[in-house]
């Protein structure tokens, strides 16, 4: 878009084209874009179709194409095209788009308060639950229910072997976890069985020890059934919440006796998340990740933790609606439609927070890149990971400064 702005400048003397051919050829704008442009600003009846337009129109008028077919949109842009109110096109386009995001949204549209009820066939046919068609990510989806009710990934009678399974893998680890981290946590380490009282709405979750170290750090795992419980993300998820995750990250930094008192209990989440989320991917350094639906485990979180980086900036930047987040989370993962809106929630709640993991990790695979390419044969990445952890929880900003002068200090060195 900012492409097509700078375009707009230089070759067309900072007036926008008032035709779709001419729009079309500017870098960043598509058909929906362009439609939108010319509606708005040239009251031309020229159709803006989005997700939102191609919902509203397929329950209307009972169209039932797979929607994920880029020939599908054609089908909608036709139709727009001949219902469009030339009077008013931008009225039109905007008021298709708002009634998808805000009546007829995707699970559940609600249709008693729909201003366009008496006219949407999908409603007097009952289908209108049923419609869109959208076969889009139908094998990932597949797959993932296949993982999610795989018997072979539930092989626990009792809630012991669940816990020993994360001992064991914290044993295969540990002679790997010496090449990588020269410094570890004096802070005892346990697992537990989340406490019953709380563990049917409970996640896994780490909670760390005290600061004068007469309580252990807990990796706190909920099992409400055994025998239904799946191992496919074990392993990713105890490098996040445990080790090296949380417990190395919160027990380095408490027992630090570098840092004032105030800091060693600070949190920043963009520093603690992303640094948990790093080590999820250190997973093949670490030797595990070997069985590939643990890998497949890894990704599956990754994936969660990037949708959340459209979401919470569609909702809380783009003016995206909750129906809309709701509506990319279910198209582009595969978790419940239920557990979708709970996340969604919580991301309307807490702006930022979610998105602060990916923002982090990102950051610090960045740092280590960098110190890995300008520091040549003289990187160390137990040096590197010290320069991270030493700091305790900071802003990015400050990780950033203090890594760069880390790389400054020994290129010189090197020289
Ligand atoms: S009646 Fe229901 S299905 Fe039809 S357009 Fe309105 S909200 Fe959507």
């Amino acid at each position: 878009m900012q492409a097509g702005v700078k375009e707009v400048r230089d070759q067309y003397n900072s007036v926008v084209p008032d035709t779709r051919d001419e729009i079309s050829t500017l870098r960043g704008i598509g058909p929906y874009t362009a439609g939108a442009i010319l509606s708005i600003a040239y009251q031309k009846p020229e159709h803006a179709v989005d997700g939102n337009v191609m919902r509203v129109l397929s329950r209307v008028l009972l169209i039932k194409e797979d929607i994920a077919k880029p020939k599908t949109r054609k089908i909608f842009e036709e139709a727009v095209s001949e219902l469009i109110d030339s009077e008013d096109p931008s009225a039109f386009n905007q008021g298709l788009m708002e009634l998808g995001a805000t009546i007829c949204t995707p699970k559940s549209p609600k249709c008693l308060l729909c201003p366009v009820r008496e006219n949407c066939a999908a409603f007097y046919s009952g289908e209108q639950n049923e419609l869109p068609i959208k076969s889009k990510n139908k094998k990932v989806k597949s797959f993932f229910d296949f993982v999610r009710n795989n018997k072979d990934l539930m092989p626990f009678t009792n809630r012991q072997q669940i816990l020993d399974n994360f001992n064991t893998i914290h044993e295969r680890m540990k002679p790997q976890l010496e090449k990588l981290f020269s410094v570890k946590p004096k802070t005892q380490f346990e697992v537990k069985r989340t406490e019953v009282f709380r563990e049917a709405s409970s996640s896994a979750e780490y909670n760390q020890g005290s600061l004068d170290g007469t309580r252990t750090g807990v990796f706190y795992v909920p099992i409400p059934n055994p025998t239904t419980y799946n191992t496919y993300s074990d392993e990713s998820l105890f490098l996040h919440e445990a080790i090296p995750g949380h417990h190395y990250q919160i027990s380095l930094q408490q027992e630090s006796t570098e840092l004032p008192q105030f800091r060693k209990t600070l949190w920043y989440s963009g520093y603690g998340e992303g640094w948990a989320l790093y080590t999820e991917s250190l997973g093949k350094e670490l030797g595990l990740y070997t069985d590939p639906y643990q890998y497949f485990g890894m990704l599956s979180q990754e994936m969660h933790r990037a949708i959340r980086l459209v979401v919470d900036t569609g909702m809380h930047s783009k003016g995206w609606t909750r129906e809309q987040a709701i509506e990319y989370s279910l198209d582009n993962e595969a978790d419940s439609e239920a557990s979708i809106t709970a996340e969604i929630e919580r991301y309307m709640a807490n702006p930022g927070q979610a998105l602060s993991y990916k923002i982090g990790q990102l950051k610090i695979r960045e740092l280590r890149e960098k110190a890995k390419d300008e520091l040549g044969e003289a990187f160390d990445i137990r040096q590197f990971h010290n320069q991270i952890l030493e700091t305790g929880c900071v802003p990015l900003a400050l990780l950033e400064n203090k890594i760069n002068r880390w790389i400054t200090a020994n290129k010189k060195l090197k020289l």
